[in-house]
């Protein structure tokens, strides 16, 4: 399984996850979500699109076993 907390940089250091929460559409509950990637070396910013942006958290574990 792909660990996207974390991404190799171009500069040779590790950029770290930057999460944000958003308001669900469904029912206005705030998610939290993957914004980007961010290198406190060189402060490079990576944008996280799509799939990447999705954070797994043990809440929406359980309610897709329901
Ligand atoms: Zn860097």
């Amino acid at each position: 399984m792909d660990n996207l907390s974390e991404k190799p940089c171009p500069c040779g250091q590790t950029m770290g996850e930057v999460i944000g929460f958003k308001e669900r559409v469904t029912d206005g509950a705030m998610v939290k979500y993957r914004v980007c990637w961010y290198c406190p070396e060189c402060h490079a910013v990576e944008k996280a699109i799509g799939r990447e942006t999705f954070v797994e958290t043990i809440h929406d574990k359980v309610n897709s076993d329901c």
